[in-house]
């Protein structure tokens, strides 16, 4: 047996085969045998177009279909480029024709957008629609078995969101993959046959991620029949599923704790977060309204799903004396992954220091797909170097600051937007913040924040009283702009690139 990821799915098929396996909402769409039978016939049909390692690109919003097509893929031998659905198509032009994909597949409401690119992407032969008699005559193929693999096949181009330049496709190995499945049995929690993850996060990121773990031990994969995340929907669907999962950026978590019902959440079972920061403040509102059900992941592309963890019991733990400043940070490493704050030489700094975070293990990248020299500059020295800023406390707990270029330098001194945001959140009045840095003649920058208000806006003096009581006098917000929501994009982030620029304009 070839240690493919596709055995994951023909594992659970032998042993669980009248498991759901997918559903649509509340409706079961098909079983393990149903579905190990269908991704081997799809999977034939896409060995017999293209040779071992070509890559498949898939344009899709959230769907069913995803879970098949991620499994044929590596059934097949190939490899899958997951995209981010919500791309312009001079976006998904650029990435189809960097991965040189020879296949996309594209949900039917995307389709007519995307067919047109096999006419200016010289490698790509066809576009099909998933929802098409094509895909159901590729499901109707003769089976074939798994195709050998080796750890460092590729297995998932995931391309970078590009908010500085071009996007760059990460090369994730069979290695690699398996490895943030193994982590999270190690680290995020167990799953049982018969529990359920809801897809609300886009399934060509994080969410898709999880079909992972999900498969391997025969849980239910649920897409909502929005396709994307609707609070009233999740807790609509928390009735209907059981042993629920739930992928979702802090974001998702804070407007399911803001929507105003009294649900039954008996069947939630976890809700993992991650992909951006979650405030101390919004953390413990999770924790009040879902009980001890939270679990952090820190990762990236680069790394998937898998830096740092911090488990329920973490979570659980409030009598613990630094319970806040662990609920503050990212949790510790990833069993078997090492995490490294370095300095400017990648040498380990002390407990308590901030420098770049440096990963080494299984998960990192084998480096970006034919961009050798950017592959070089991110994993010199023999660590993935993630770009973002932190420090690590004795007992390992990493600490994000933010990305390195959201650090503020006013007057010659750091100032991390983290830290004001977090105090700014203490204020009953302030619903979201985001603090970034305004080019200023004298000081170099000065700190900017974007408020979102909880009804009325606060009054500013109250919240620089607030700054003064809790940081250091020159990292108080010299301007707030009180706005009514903060640019994100389909993962969550918010777009401090876009607020820089809006003040830019401002200035200009
Ligand atoms: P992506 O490669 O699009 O998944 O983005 C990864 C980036 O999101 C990381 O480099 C971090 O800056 C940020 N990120 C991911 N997880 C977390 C987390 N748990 N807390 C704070 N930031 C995070």
């Amino acid at each position: 047996m070839s240690a493919n990821l596709a055995q994951l799915l023909v594992r659970s098929a032998h042993t669980y085969p009248e498991q759901p396996a997918l559903a649509i909402g509340a409706r079961i769409t098909c079983t393990y045998a149903e579905l190990a039978g269908r991704v081997s016939r799809l999977a034939a049909a896409l060995a017999q177009q293209l040779p071992a390692n070509e890559r498949v690109a898939l344009v899709m919003k959230n769907c069913p279909q995803y879970v098949e097509l991620l499994f044929a893929c590596w059934h097949a031998g190939l490899c899958a480029v997951p995209i981010n659905a919500k791309l312009h198509p001079r976006e998904l032009e650029f990435i189809l024709q960097n991965s040189g994909a020879r296949l996309c597949f594209a949900s039917a409401d995307l389709f007519d957008a995307v067919a047109p690119l096999a006419d200016s992407v010289d490698c790509l032969e066809e576009v099909i629609d998933a929802d098409s008699p094509r895909y159901a005559s590729l499901c109707a193929a003769a089976p074939m078995a798994v195709a050998a693999r080796e750890a460092q096949d590729p297995a998932w181009l995931f391309y970078t969101s590009g908010t500085t330049g071009r996007p760059k496709g990460v090369t994730l190995t069979q290695k690699n993959v398996m490895a943030a499945v193994l982590g999270y049995f190690s680290d995020v929690d167990t799953i049982a046959p018969g529990d359920a993850i809801i897809h609300a996060a886009p399934m060509s990121h994080g969410s898709g991620f999880y079909t992972l773990p999900h498969v391997a031990h025969a849980a239910l994969n649920v897409v909502p029949e929005s396709g994307g995340f609707d609070a009233p929907e999740i807790y609509s669907l928390l009735l209907a599923h059981r042993g629920v999962t739930l992928f979702a950026a802090p974001t998702m978590v804070k407007r399911l704790v803001d929507h105003p019902v009294d649900a039954d959440t008996t069947n939630l079972k976890t809700i993992v977060y991650g992909g951006g920061p979650m405030y101390v403040a919004d953390c413990k509102a999770a924790l009040a309204r879902f009980g001890d059900k939270l679990a952090q992941i820190y990762g990236q592309g680069e790394s998937p799903m898998t830096i740092t963890a911090m488990g329920k019991a973490i979570h659980a733990a409030s009598d613990h004396p630094r319970f806040e400043a662990r609920l503050a940070s990212v949790g510790q490493a990833f069993t078997g992954v090492e995490v490294r704050v370095g300095d400017a030489n990648d040498r380990p700094l002390p407990a308590g220091e901030v420098g770049e975070v440096l990963v080494r293990g299984d998960p990192v990248m084998a480096g970006y797909w034919a961009n050798p020299a950017a592959s070089a500059e991110t994993l010199r020295n023999g660590w993935l170097h993630t770009g973002d800023v932190g420090s690590l406390d004795a007992d390992g707990f990493l600490t994000l600051m933010d990305r390195s270029k959201d650090v503020i330098i006013s007057g010659g001194s750091n100032i991390y937007p983290r830290e004001v945001e977090e105090v700014l959140l203490r204020h009953a009045g302030v619903s979201e913040v985001s603090v970034v840095g305004q080019q200023h003649p004298e000081w170099g920058e000065v700190v900017i924040a974007f408020v979102v208000p909880r009804g009325a806006p606060p009054d500013k003096a109250d919240l620089d009283a607030l700054c003064l009581d809790h940081i250091a006098r020159f990292k108080r917000p010299k301007t707030y702009r009180f706005v009514e929501a903060l640019p994100k994009n389909s993962t969550g982030k918010v777009l401090k690139t876009e607020l820089r620029k809006l003040l830019r304009d401002v200035q200009a």
